[in-house]
């Protein structure tokens, strides 16, 4: 498949990624701040964000600027006090971000770390809970994009409950996609953003934390922007964000809901992404490239290939030549492997797919590779 001359390429990457046509119209308006429109959509944005992990009840969602990391960031400086500790489990860079995190911050951090072809060890869990009182705090990244790998999120939150300690979930390249329900996962807060599986444009994430214990997090913050004790206060009180809100990623984040909702939910959207991945893995490995994860550990997020050892295959040229065939793939991010990653995220389907693995045949062919398996 040639793209449209003038066309976007396909983005195979975890975000920013492909969005559809809607929510990129979605952002021609120009709100201000104080327009009831603009008021009401952060109500239902935060409302409908709510009830896609069953926290309406329980939870509250606070919006804030940036990417992803700022909201991370803010998180764990929101939840976690000055005297607080917290146990990092650490399967890869987001799990290690999270720790560089707390590093600027000055919250204490003890890191519990396994291979990144591993999940996160939760018998190693229980055991450093029950050592430690002093941990006051767990997180634990769900899908460990730098991987692809899936956490065990039900089994870490009950060992964490039944410590009676909080855990904080980095959702980012989950939320939307995989399920996360607050009455069945027990969580202190989550961060995401609006450009992973909500399939909306960068520019904004958002929090979603306990209700009961909040109240508790005024003054844990260690900085004015990423305060989000005082975001909540203030869109609490008044409707507003305390700095220039984001108004079109507002605007393209209510409409990549709607999508989500006429999708079929969280349900609809996995189903899609697993039917992306299965097309991806199974034209990847005939083609004769291996996966560094085993199926069962393998999340439809994103798929990390080994590097093939075949002395004719270029990591620069493949890139540059899928390029130009209009799909974009990503480096990998491993660190003792050389890899790649092609993600199963965005506004596309298995045709779609089918033409990315069909590009990466072609691509072999004009490199001068029949099959990297058998060579
Ligand atoms: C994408 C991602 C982030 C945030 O990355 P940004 O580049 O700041 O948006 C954090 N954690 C995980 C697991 C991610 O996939």
């Amino acid at each position: 498949m040639e793209p449209l001359p003038g066309a976007d390429p396909l983005l195979l990457t975890p975000g920013p990624l492909t969005t559809s046509a809607t929510v990129k119209q979605a952002m021609l308006h120009d709100y201000g701040s104080r327009d009831i429109r603009f008021i009401e959509l952060n109500q239902r944005i935060c409302a409908g964000l709510l009830s896609l992990c069953d926290a309406s009840e329980t939870h509250l969602c606070i919006p804030l600027q940036g990417s992803g990391s700022f909201a991370v960031e803010a998180m764990i400086a929101n939840q976690v006090p000055g005297e607080g500790k917290l146990l990092n489990l650490v399967n890869g860079a987001y799990g290690h971000r999270i720790s560089e995190i707390c590093s600027y911050l000055g919250r204490r951090v003890s890191v519990l770390e396994t291979g990144e072809d591993r999940p996160v060890d939760v018998a190693g869990l229980d055991q450093a809970l029950a050592a430690d009182e002093e941990i006051t705090h767990v997180a634990i990244v769900y899908c460990e994009t730098t991987s692809g790998i899936l956490n065990p999120v039900a089994d870490i939150a009950q060992v964490v409950a039944t410590h009676q300690r909080s855990l904080l979930i980095d959702a980012m390249s989950a939320f939307g996609a995989l399920p996360l329900s607050a009455p069945e996962v027990p969580f202190a807060a989550l961060a995401a953003s609006a450009n992973k599986c909500l399939e909306s444009v960068p520019g904004m994430g958002f929090v979603i934390a306990a209700r009961e214990a909040f109240p508790a997090t005024e003054g844990n913050a260690h900085s004015t922007s990423l305060d989000l004790y005082r975001q909540w206060r203030s869109l609490n009180d008044n409707g507003q964000w305390r700095f220039t809100p984001p108004v079109h990623c507002l605007l393209a984040l209510d409409q990549a809901l709607v999508e989500l909702e006429e999708e079929g939910g969280i349900a609809g959207r996995r189903r899609r992404y697993e039917e992306n991945c299965r097309v991806l893995v199974e034209g990847m490995r005939e083609l004769g490239f291996a996966t560094l994860l085993p199926d069962e550990l393998q999340a439809p997020v994103i798929v990390t290939f080994l590097m093939p050892g075949n002395d004719q295959f270029s990591f620069p040229d493949f890139y540059r030549r899928l390029n130009d065939r209009g799909y974009v793939i990503y480096p990998g991010k491993l660190t003792g492997t050389d890899s790649f990653r092609i993600g199963c995220i965005g506004h596309f389907g298995a045709d779609e797919m089918q033409a990315a693995v069909a590009a990466v045949k072609q691509v072999l062919q004009t490199m001068g590779i029949r099959n990297l398996g058998s060579e």
